[in-house]
């Protein structure tokens, strides 16, 4: 008779089965915090709409994930998956997520009253009632005065996302995520809106005794300019994938049993996006002598590759506070970019005895324009 042992510490168990022995093995244990809970300005909300709709979005190969069970990757069968796969929605993903994001939309029904809103003011240049969008039309004219070379009014902005968001885009989304709702979600949701329910609850708690949101502001010296930051667990994320957040308090987490023990990275992380988005239009021109340098053609894009590595950096530092020790939970950490950044980093604090964001930033600039091998890596950050 065939046996299958797993150690795990001190408990040794054997099984007959090689599947039960390989689920043991894999499963993760429940995890949860107990503390002090001193409070953090985090708020969690648990919604439909983002669940169906960034579900749609992975299982048809848009966005990504790490870690959600195959299993449960239904709800869309696969003509649909490669419809919505060659559709403009895969560059305008995160406009679409993210305007829905910021919108008030719970249900199913509200969330395609959202993206009608959106389909309004994108083809017929509607003001947007029920859509909250990712770039609203402020935003975007100030974007366009530190960055001239976009060469784009509002209307010429709308008129290339009505290429890509077609009508016919919309009415297929719609349809995907009604025959997803009916044919998988909502019985699925049944369940996991519960769970994650409950682990919200828990991770409020977590946030409360850890406030990682407290550890970033100290970090990087500066206050989240939004009373409080709201985070919506999605299902879809679970231990990873195309996690993302909305100006000007808003964030999506991952949902893992175990999101307790990284809650911290995934605000670090998305929060700190919103925390210092800014430096993208105060250090334009710096941008640009960069991009001009390097042969970079969309400058603005090139703000946001700086900005990704900045934003690993300082993951990174909120990490080592509660970790302990230097990990790497981020795929630019350790490049010659990310590197350059905590150099200068580091050469802030010590001269003034803490972080001066600004002052950072001017001179990872600075570094960044006079060292060849981080230009190169920014021409093919991994
Ligand atoms: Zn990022």
């Amino acid at each position: 008779m065939t046996r299958y042992i797993v150690e795990r510490g001190p408990v040794r168990v054997m099984f007959s089965s090689l599947r039960d022995a390989d689920r043991f093995y894999r499963a993760s244990p429940l995890v949860d915090i107990e503390g002090e809970e001193k409070g953090d300005r985090i708020v969690f909300k648990v919604r439909l709409a983002d669940n169906i709709l960034n579900h749609v979005l992975v299982i048809s190969g848009i966005n990504y994930t790490v870690g959600f069970p195959l299993e449960f990757a239904r709800g869309v069968d696969i003509e649909t998956r490669a419809k919505l796969y060659s559709s403009g929605l895969r560059e305008e993903w995160w406009f679409v997520a993210a305007s829905v994001l910021g919108s008030e939309a719970d249900n199913l029904d509200e969330l395609l009253e959202v993206l009608a809103d959106l389909e309004a003011v994108i083809h017929e240049g509607a003001e947007p009632s029920k859509v909250r969008l990712a770039i609203p039309r402020e935003r975007f004219e100030k974007i366009v005065e530190a960055y001239p070379e976009f060469n784009a009014t509002w209307d010429s902005y709308l008129e290339k996302k009505r290429k890509r968001l077609s009508r016919e885009t919309f009415r297929l989304l719609e349809k995907t995520l009604r025959n997803c709702y009916r044919s998988f979600y909502e019985k699925y949701w049944e369940r996991r809106g519960k769970e994650l329910r409950k682990l919200s609850v828990k991770l409020k708690k977590a946030v409360d005794i850890m406030q990682p949101l407290k550890t970033l502001e100290d970090t990087v010296g500066r206050r989240f300019k939004a009373d409080e930051l709201k985070v919506f667990p999605v299902d879809v994320f679970r231990t990873g994938g195309g996690v993302f957040g909305v100006d000007p308090d808003r964030i999506v987490c991952m949902t893992s049993p175990s999101a307790v023990l990284d809650i911290h990275l995934d605000i670090a992380h998305e929060a700190g996006h919103i925390l210092i988005g800014d430096w993208r239009i105060r250090y334009a021109d710096k941008v640009r002598e960069l991009a001009k340098d390097i042969e970079y053609s969309d400058t603005y894009k090139l703000a946001y590759i700086i900005e990704e590595h900045v934003v690993a950096l300082i993951q990174f530092k909120v990490d080592l506070k509660y970790y302990g020790e230097k990990r790497i939970t981020h795929g630019f950490m350790g490049n010659r970019v990310f590197n350059l950044a905590d150099e200068a980093w580091r050469e802030i604090e010590n001269q003034y005895g803490r972080l001066v964001f600004d002052e950072f930033i001017e001179l990872f600039l600075e570094k960044l324009a006079v060292d060849k091998e981080a230009k190169q890596t920014l021409l093919k950050p991994t």
